[in-house]
């Protein structure tokens, strides 16, 4: 088959789904790569570097899609990709489908096969293609760069002769894959790390990479606000008091706070409030990384930087992974690659789509002229 890599569309995208790294790879699994020429290049990836791993560079997006048996890509094709593309052909990108109902409907409609990076099942086994993890963990480290590059200060403390400096106060809230990220970058930039989330299991993970553990006052126990297979519930009106009469303590010891809460299909939960930035210190700073789902802090504006009347910086990028688009675009291309062998099992360059298999069966959501999106709940774990 010819695999087939499009330059992404959306302004500003710096990731690219295919690396030369990876397109070796995709040719020992008996496939062609193709890449839009120019694809690579915000990714630090040239024509030659992929020309040299074997890959034929095609001049545009329509010579491409034109070419290509399966298109891959980062972003939800725009319409005017998924116009081009024709039945029997397979895209394997994000796509977001609950947020996307007329882009699945038109998929449908040209007999095109989807498959939704965001929708691989987060079982053991595929978390070799779990991009929202690659992608999250990327988010996490990047925020504490960010952070860093805002903070007038060091993340370490020191002692100079020329005087004493304490270290950094540091929160990060929710300690999924992007806070136990940020908890690591946090830490090992010297910052004295402090970290909640509602799962008490984390609690160890946390406390095993140097950070503090925030425990609540709450009188039943820190398990009230959480957790359904893994992920975050929403929290009791208690619970919630609780959590926040915590973060009021804590908003004019800290520095940096990074927020990260998520719910699975909800908008974020939101954590750090207004008073909370107006206690803050002035230069202290705020990166939220909820911020395309309505964000953790009050004040946050999705896609903005901006300065508080009281000196407190706060983030709302929602760009993070692609603010760091050659590390992402090698993690991505990676989750792709292995998304392309499992549907290669027989490294003939044949794709077999077996929706009898939980991860492919999960994350395919057209196919066969059908939405099949939700997919079934997965049968292992
Ligand atoms: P996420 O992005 O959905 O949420 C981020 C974090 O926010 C979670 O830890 C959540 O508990 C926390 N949160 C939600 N509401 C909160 C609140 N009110 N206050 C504080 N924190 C709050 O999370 P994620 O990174 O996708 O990870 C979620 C779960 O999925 C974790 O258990 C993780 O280990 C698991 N996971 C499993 C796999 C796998 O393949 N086995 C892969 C990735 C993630």
């Amino acid at each position: 088959m010819k695999i087939g890599a499009l330059k992404e569309s959306y302004e500003g995208e710096a990731r690219v789904a295919v690396t030369p790294s990876s397109a070796a790879h995709l040719r020992k699994l008996g496939h062609e790569v193709l890449v839009e020429s120019g694809a690579g290049v915000r990714a630090n990836f040239s024509d030659a570097d992929y020309e040299a791993a074997g890959v034929t560079i095609e001049p545009s997006a329509q010579a491409l899609i034109g070419a290509a048996d399966v298109v891959v890509k980062v972003r939800p094709p725009s319409d005017a990709e998924i116009g081009r593309m024709r039945a029997g052909q397979t895209v394997i990108s994000y796509f977001y489908p609950s947020q996307n109902a007329e882009l699945l409907e038109k998929a449908r409609e040209q007999g095109v096969t989807a498959i939704a990076m965001d929708m691989v099942p987060r079982i053991s086994r595929a978390q070799k293609m779990d991009a929202l993890s690659s992608m999250a963990n990327i988010a996490g480290y990047r925020a504490v760069i960010e952070a860093a590059n805002n903070f007038g200060r060091f993340f370490t403390g020191q002692v100079t002769a020329a005087g004493k400096v304490p270290p950094a106060k540091v929160l990060v809230i929710g300690a999924g894959v992007a806070g136990l990220a940020a908890i690591g970058a946090a830490t090992s930039l010297g910052a004295q790390v402090y970290a909640f989330d509602v799962r008490p299991e984390v609690a160890e993970q946390i406390e095993s990479m140097g950070a503090e553990f925030v425990y609540l006052d709450f009188s039943e126990s820190q398990t009230d606000g959480a957790a359904t297979g893994g992920y975050a519930a929403p929290s009791s009106p208690e619970f919630r008091e609780a959590q926040l009469k915590k973060f009021r303590e804590l908003a004019p010891q800290m520095d940096i706070v990074i927020t990260t809460a998520l719910i699975p299909g909800r908008p974020a939960p939101v954590l750090w409030t207004r008073d909370m930035v107006e206690a803050m210190k002035t230069g202290s700073v705020i990166v939220d990384l909820a911020a395309e789902r309505g964000g953790n802090c009050e004040l946050t504006v999705a896609d903005e930087r901006f300065v508080t009347d009281n000196g407190v910086i706060i983030i709302g990028y929602t760009d993070f992974p692609s603010r760091m688009g050659a590390q992402a675009s090698e993690l991505y291309g990676n989750n792709i690659r292995h998304m392309l062998a499992d549907l290669t099992p027989g490294k003939d360059g044949v794709i077999n789509q077996n929706m009898e298999d939980d991860v492919i069966r999960g994350a395919t959501v057209t196919y066969d002229g059908d939405v099949t999106w939700p997919p079934p709940p997965p049968k292992i774990a």
